[in-house]
């Protein structure tokens, strides 16, 4: 008699579990369960041969009409003492519950007297930072998919001797990126060998007093164009993603920029070279700093002035990332 006494409580107070969170369910405007808890399924379980109840509390998410009709278990059954739905009456209906912390947070419009931020409104206003893709990759596997007789956009029929990758510490704190190869480095292969790559060797050598080795040396186009000019926007767009894929490899702190149109190629602006260098820009969460090119530099050399500002702002920056 007893143990069909405890049994009997407990049932009753599954059943008021159970239409609790279905009528709060409901309150928060869910239409549907996905679900078929009908009396079959819970005559699977047992407890429809003791209750019939529990396929109707199921089934209240239907109008409220219905769940009105719904008989609640009564009170006290089976030594229950606590009033079924009790839990659910004790919580503040969604018109009057409180703003939550974290809406409060992020909703300095509300007025603090309880008004619900609309959630749509606040998400809206939670903006998450992008940030580099994590590598799946190596900087090997990148040259390797490149391939050394690259096809993939018209340069490679202009008179390249060859795709000149990017050089330097795949662990470089800093980088430096180009807009292409000129002619000295579609010889030697390499980015930035020529007078302008002396002078931007002179730059992190004896400017930042970093060995060149020490940083990550790249271009947005891996061949040289004919006659040195700029790479047309169909060639960027297709030899760019490779840079790209370096430099969420590499990871550096800093990316240093050469030129109106690498620093216009990776932060995709028609904004001059002049108004972007002197500040630092963002590519996905990296510091990006755009200054003139060494080639502009060897024309005009009083802009050197402002190409060391711009690298003390890095090299401030870098010692304290
Ligand atoms: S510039 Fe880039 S995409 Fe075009 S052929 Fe050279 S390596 Fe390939």
């Amino acid at each position: 008699m007893g143990t069909e006494l405890t049994k009997g409580s407990e049932l009753s107070e599954l059943i008021s579990d159970v239409r609790e969170k279905v009528l709060y369910m409901q309150e928060l405007g869910v239409a549907s369960l996905g679900v078929e808890l009908t009396a079959r399924s819970a005559l699977a379980t047992g407890v429809e041969a003791r209750s019939p109840r529990v396929a109707i509390a199921a089934e209240s998410v239907a109008p409220r009409d219905a769940e009105r009709s719904t008989p609640l278990p009564p009170a006290n059954a089976g030594g229950f003492d606590k009033k079924p739905g009790s839990r659910l009456a004790s919580l503040p209906s969604l018109s009057s519950r409180k703003t939550m912390p974290f809406f409060d947070k992020y909703n300095p419009g509300d007025d603090g007297r309880g008004a619900r931020a609309d959630e749509t409104t606040v998400l809206r206003s939670v903006k998450i930072a992008p940030t580099l893709p994590e590598p799946t990759e190596t900087i090997e596997q990148i040259r390797a998919d490149i391939g050394p007789d690259c096809t993939r956009c018209k340069l490679s029929e202009c008179g390249r001797k060859q795709v000149v990758n990017s050089v330097g510490n795949f662990n470089a704190d800093l980088m430096f990126v180009g807009e292409a190869p000129g002619a000295d480095e579609d010889i030697q292969g390499e980015p930035f060998v020529g007078r302008a790559g002396q002078l931007l060797t002179d730059i992190i050598e004896k400017g930042l007093q970093i060995p060149r080795k020490d940083v990550f040396i790249g271009n947005i186009n891996r061949c040289r164009p004919p006659g040195n000019r700029t790479p047309e926007p169909d060639e960027a767009a297709v030899c760019k993603p490779f840079l790209l894929r370096e430099i969420a490899v590499v990871r550096p702190k800093v990316i240093v920029v050469l030129g109106a149109h690498a620093a216009q190629g990776l932060l995709e602006t028609k904004v001059p070279i002049s108004k972007l260098r002197g500040h630092f820009h963002d590519y996905l969460g990296t510091k990006v700093m755009p200054t003139f090119h060494p080639a502009y530099l060897l024309r005009d050399p009083h802009k050197k002035r402002e190409v060391w500002e711009d690298m003390k702002m890095v090299l401030s920056y870098l010692k304290t990332a």
